[in-house]
């Protein structure tokens, strides 16, 4: 079997009118790629990417991101900035937020993406709450079988991830298996592969209600109601698990007295490499859903330069783990992410990288690992935070694998870096 083509422009010698965003332009329009044909003229174009968080500072700069918008409107599509709603509920900062459409588009504009930096609507692509999805059935799915594709996405002709290719906190890496099965899916998506769906959410302590009816005003699907005593009660069949609820509720108990406080639980905590397998049950049901009808409409770029070990919703930055590499494109989401894990893997550390200095945040300690500064060393995966420390060396290997069970690309690639050569003087 051929292996899959994945192109790329490296950052080597980057000179005066030979930036990256010119190796990018470059990209696009090298004969082998096909990016420009595959648009065709008047269909609207999604460019799904990350508009970061608060106070990041690791996210895609914009004018990677507008260059893509570019082009995209120069091969005669109508360009989309995309986003979609993140989980939970930020009661500290309702107004720049990951957790609601509209502070999500605020945050945008804070980080530099926005209607007059990019010339393109940026819209969210689930609704206010994450709650506009087109529903997939994945009878493959290991754990999820109806996945919750965002409703942008599946009315935009054509769909382009351009992601910044990092380390993960809980996946091991962020690239376009991650995007597609975390950012491309409603909360309901986001929820089902952190806790496991509405079934797995509890009343726990229903006795300490008082009856104040916020998580009953926030909840979107209607899945809580009050008793005879107006006490809080929980209808599973009706929770998508974004967990709304227990941030509205729980925001004012000290998190020191959470745990024997708290009214809103799950009932099991779901393992990492668990939730790794639901992302990509879910990244099928994307894949499905936006190609249904056999077309070809999505692609995938990755930019692999600022490569932390933090994803783009982790407000800490962080510092980088390998130089930057450069970037890719391919037509298929494993082989484009493989490449990246392999480059990274291959690169050499960087000083003051997180092999060298370790990890000490509020989430938790990671001690340095001084093999992962060397060049063909694991590194991806060993520095993320919320996994625990047994899976943290093959949180990325599950990552791949279970996209590969679920059919959605090949994990045999051909890398060819197609860098313009640069004319002598
Ligand atoms: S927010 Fe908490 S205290 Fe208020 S009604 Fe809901 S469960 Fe009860
Ligand atoms: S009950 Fe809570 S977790 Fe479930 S949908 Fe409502 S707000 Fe979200």
């Amino acid at each position: 079997m051929s292996k899959v083509k994945v192109y790329m422009v490296n950052t080597k010698g980057l000179g005066m009118g030979d930036s990256l965003i010119d190796r990018l332009e470059s990209l696009w329009n090298h004969e082998d790629v096909g990016l420009k044909d595959w648009i065709k003229e008047g269909e609207i174009v999604a460019i799904k990417t990350h508009f970061g968080s608060r106070n990041q500072t690791r996210h895609l700069r914009p004018m990677y991101i507008r260059k893509v918008v570019d082009l995209v409107r120069k091969a005669g599509g109508i360009p989309w900035v995309c986003e979609g709603v993140g989980l939970f509920w930020d009661e500290r900062h309702k107004e720049e937020t990951m957790s609601n459409g509209p502070g999500f588009v605020f945050l945008a504009s804070r980080n530099g993406i926005n209607i007059a930096s990019m010339n393109a609507p940026v819209v969210m692509d689930d609704g206010i709450v994450g709650t506009e999805v087109f529903r997939v059935h994945n009878e493959k799915g290991k754990y999820i079988k109806n996945v919750a594709l965002a409703m942008g996405l599946r009315i935009a002709d054509k769909t382009l991830i351009v992601s910044r290719f990092k380390g993960h906190d809980g996946a091991g890496f962020g690239g376009a298996l991650k995007q597609l099965g975390i950012g491309c899916v409603g909360n309901e998506g986001k929820g089902g592969a952190h806790w496991g769906g509405g079934e797995n959410i509890h009343v726990k302590r229903p006795e300490n209600c008082t009856g104040c009816g916020k998580c009953i005003r926030i909840c979107p699907t209607q899945a809580l109601s009050f008793d005879e005593n107006k006490k809080i009660v929980h209808h599973p069949d009706k929770c998508i698990a974004c967990t709304m609820c227990f941030a509205k509720c729980h925001f004012e108990i000290p998190p020191k007295e959470l745990e024997e406080k708290r009214i809103f639980a799950v009932k099991r905590r779901i393992p990492n490499i668990e939730q790794v397998e639901r992302m990509m049950d879910n990244a099928a049901g994307v894949v499905k859903g936006i190609n249904s009808d056999g077309e070809d409409r999505l692609r995938y770029i990755n930019i692999a330069i600022d490569i932390t070990s933090h994803c783009d919703c982790m407000s800490a930055g962080g510092n980088l783990l390998v130089p930057d590499l450069g970037i890719l494109y391919s037509n298929d989401p494993i082989a484009i992410d493989q490449a990246c894990v392999d480059l990274v893997t291959k690169a050499p550390g960087i000083p003051e990288s997180p092999a060298e200095t370790g990890l000490d945040f509020p989430q938790g300690k990671i001690d340095p690992v001084p093999e992962a500064m060397e060049p063909d060393s694991l590194k991806l995966g060993l520095f993320s935070l919320w996994v625990d420390a047994e899976s943290r060396p093959i949180i990325a290997e599950t990552q791949l694998a279970a996209a590969h069970a679920q059919g959605i690309g090949s994990r045999e690639y051909e890398l060819i870096d197609i860098t313009p050569k640069k004319e002598k003087t």
